[in-house]
């Protein structure tokens, strides 16, 4: 099977997305970047994620051509593909449709730096983009752009993207922006929280700036 270790860190981060709470089934996908085979690694459509198995993931060209696998890649292979296809830092892409970051999406709200885990987005918040439909290259094209030179966005009416330097890296950052997403909500129904200043967060910052560089990449 081609590609093996990278198909199993898919199904393996699949199902922790259901083990913490970021997803159920089949919804939300996953992807990480085989930079010697200049390929992408993509959970498949339509298979819940605790029956997902090394070869049901599928690989994909930077074409968008399937290379591998015996399912269909995500219906969001493109939005997964635009970040690999533009930017050689990102190692892997997590899509969720967690309950407060789409709760936030939903409301047209970006995630303010109120707590200091908004460093996981690379920025000082994570903007919200308007609403496009699902599985398309306008999506794709509209995430890319929106995302600037953050590493996380909100989906309008949708949910969350997260891009980062490798799956366990990008999933954990999925996980705690939704913490972050939940506490902005929260905040938001009592008056709002109170924003922290870039040099306040400047350590958070640095503490996870190392977890970018190109030798903690993992394929
Ligand atoms: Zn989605």
């Amino acid at each position: 099977m081609l590609l093996l270790d990278a198909r199993e860190q898919v199904a393996h981060y699949g199902r922790e997305l259901l083990r913490r709470g970021l997803t159920t089934g089949s919804f939300g996908n996953l992807s990480v970047f085989v930079p010697e085979a200049k390929v992408m690694v993509i959970s498949p459509s339509g298979l819940d994620y605790d029956r997902v198995s090394p070869q049901d993931v599928s690989v994909v060209t930077m074409d968008g051509v399937v290379l591998d696998g015996a399912r269909k890649p995500s219906s969001e292979a493109d939005l997964h593909r635009v970040f690999y296809q533009n930017d050689p830092t990102v190692g892997a892409v997590v899509h969720t449709h967690s309950t407060y970051a789409t709760l936030m999406a939903c409301l047209g709200k970006s995630l303010e730096p109120i707590h200091y885990l908004i460093a996981y987005a690379g920025a000082m918040e994570v903007p919200c983009i308007p609403y496009y439909p699902f599985g398309t290259m306008e999506l794709a094209q509209a995430a890319y752009e929106g995302m600037g030179k953050g590493r996380a966005l909100l989906l309008g009416g949708h949910g969350l993207v997260c891009v980062g330097p490798n799956l366990g890296y990008t999933v954990d950052a999925a996980q705690q922006l939704e913490f972050v997403a939940r506490l902005c909500y929260q905040a938001m129904v009592v008056g709002g929280g109170v924003n922290l200043t870039e040099e306040q967060l400047s350590s958070a910052f640095d503490a996870l700036k190392r977890h970018h560089q190109p030798e903690e990449r993992k394929s």
